[in-house]
């Protein structure tokens, strides 16, 4: 079975576009490691198309605070202020559909979906350290995570350690391939779709090939002067409509 992992979308059409066409047909079935919206122009449009690829879906902190199940009062005032034009903007039936997201951690054949950690779903593994501890506590193989928007995985085995990869390649399309070995526990994640945050501005994703034990990891372009005058259009604050060129 090979999946295709998304996460943390945020109301980008173009970039979850944009995403769905470089996968092309290299996948069977797709699974979204959380934050459908907030920040972005088009959060309808976007839980449109994810929910009709996949049922397979966990919620981040972006999706419960934009719909009400938390007051995003740790949020910092320009994620609020998208938060409160992404309520505005949200149909009931949309917003009813974020609120029933289940939270991680959900198995999912031999592996599981988180959107922050294991242990708490709005905790960043950013670093080695954190990597660390979240790998030791693991029961299970392997568990893709998101929340960083930081494309790579962390590996820990007793025979070499603790080990990180990730891709740099400016070249659209797979920038690495990880092969999944055994005695190995692995935190993968697969990027973020809508905006990224490791100085890379193109769409992450990745493909995990369960069966071929790999994971692949691509960036793509998108058409991102079209999102952000949609922005730009909807009123959304201008340094979440300049952050998204530079990758931070
Ligand atoms: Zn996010």
């Amino acid at each position: 079975m090979r999946y295709l992992v998304l996460s943390d979308i945020h109301s980008n059409l173009e970039a979850l576009e944009a995403c769905l066409r470089a996968a092309g047909e290299r996948y069977d079935e797709a699974v979204c490691l959380g934050d459908l919206v907030g920040y972005g122009p088009d959060p309808n449009p976007v839980i449109d198309n994810l929910g009709a690829l996949t049922s397979k879906i966990i919620r981040g902190n972006h999706d419960k605070a934009c719909c009400g199940l938390t007051e995003a009062e740790d949020f910092n005032p320009i994620a609020k202020i998208a938060t409160f034009w992404t309520r505005q903007d949200l149909t009931p039936k949309h917003t009813e559909y974020l609120r029933a997201l289940p939270a991680g951690p959900v198995p999912v054949d031999g592996f599981q979906m988180v959107h922050g950690s294991v242990a708490d779903e709005d905790e960043y593994i950013v670093g080695p350290g954190q990597a660390l501890v979240a790998l030791k506590a693991l029961t299970t193989p392997i568990t893709l995570f998101g929340h960083t928007h930081h494309q790579g995985a962390f590996m820990l085995s007793s025979a070499q350690g603790m080990r990180s990869a990730h891709g740099s390649s400016r070249k659209d399309g797979c920038i690495l391939e990880l092969p999944i070995e055994q005695d190995t526990r692995y935190l993968i994640n697969p990027g973020s779709v809508g905006q990224p945050r490791d100085g890379d501005w193109r769409a992450a994703f990745a493909i995990f090939d369960a069966g071929g034990k790999k994971v692949e990891f691509y960036r793509t372009s998108y058409d991102l002067p079209r999102t952000q005058a949609k922005m730009k259009d909807a009123g959304l604050p201008e340094p979440l409509i300049t952050r998204l060129e530079i990758g931070r």
